[in-house]
């Protein structure tokens, strides 16, 4: 890899490590979700770019949620919480996550099934391993804790600009016998559950995506704000102030100009842990791009 995408590369996955630790000591019983996404975010944006909105996922949410500009949701006791977040430099994404318990450890052994079959898979990640063989070693840990992975959220390869390129990385183990090459960039990110396995499409978390197709000067002011890549609703405020965010986020959904994610819950009401760290695949192992000061 050219030494300045690899240094870009770095930088990013270096703040994001910074951002999540300070972010995860910040998960307190009556905190409100909004603090902790506009700390994260504040800590990227002073060293990077923010690649997606911090996602902030409770329970049985696994992915897709990030708090509105006077949203009122507090962390509660015993609430377990992912914190997944994104940064960029130059368009060199890192993408990570943790998953924290407020006040409580009773569902320990969710969150170390997520962070186990994630360290699993870092172990025997290096150019040649197979997509299947990477599914089913997390798919194993998972299973041994007696718990399931969530099978339709998955891992992905890392583009510059470009959050989920080609390559789905699956929690399970599937028949794809894709190798992996050295110098490719992936997010592995299991997701482990008491549930049922898998996640259904709920409301509108609050993360959109600006079309391509997408026209006009407020299209092109978001284009140049949010790279194209995924932004909060709340980060409208800055372009057409925080009065008028619903208004304008209504008609761009109207014009079809803006895709809203769905907020994802775990199928059973099942409580959900994830983990995630960006990799460089190296021809002997890999290197962990987001890797957190151990605190
Ligand atoms: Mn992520
Ligand atoms: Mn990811």
């Amino acid at each position: 890899m050219d030494e300045e995408i690899y240094g870009n590369y770095r930088k990013a996955g270096r703040v994001l490590g910074k951002a999540l630790s300070a972010g995860a000591k910040m998960v307190r019983e009556g905190v409100r979700y909004i603090e902790v996404a506009e700390k994260i975010e504040g800590i990227i944006s002073k060293e990077a770019r923010l690649s997606f909105p911090v996602n902030i996922s409770v329970n049985e949410v696994a992915a897709h949620y990030t708090p509105s500009l006077n949203d009122h949701l507090k962390f509660k006791r015993g609430d377990v919480v992912k914190l997944d977040a994104g940064s960029h430099v130059d368009g060199y994404i890192g993408d990570s996550a943790l998953t924290v318990e407020v006040g409580s450890n009773e569902n320990e052994h969710i969150i170390r099934a997520a962070e186990e079959a994630l360290h699993e898979a870092i172990e025997i990640v290096r150019a040649g391993v197979t997509i299947s063989e990477i599914g089913e070693a997390i798919e194993k840990k998972i299973n041994s804790y007696g718990l399931k992975p969530v099978k339709n959220l998955q891992g992905h390869s890392l583009e510059r600009y470009n959050l989920h390129a080609g390559l789905s990385i699956p929690n399970v183990s599937n028949s794809n016998g894709r190798k992996l090459r050295e110098g490719e960039v992936i997010a592995i990110e299991p997701f482990a559950t008491d549930g049922r396995g898998y996640v259904v499409d709920a409301e509108n978390g609050n993360i959109y995506h600006l079309k391509e197709r997408a026209r006009g000067r407020l299209a092109d002011e978001m284009r140049k704000r949010f790279d194209g890549l995924p932004f909060a609703g709340r980060w409208m405020a800055d372009i057409v102030g925080k009065d008028r965010i619903n208004m304008s986020l209504a008609f761009m959904l109207r014009r079809r100009a803006i895709y809203a994610y769905k907020k994802l819950v775990e199928a059973d009401g099942g409580i959900v842990a994830q983990a995630e760290h960006t990799l460089l695949v190296r021809k002997d192992g890999c290197e962990v791009l987001t890797a957190r000061e151990k605190t």
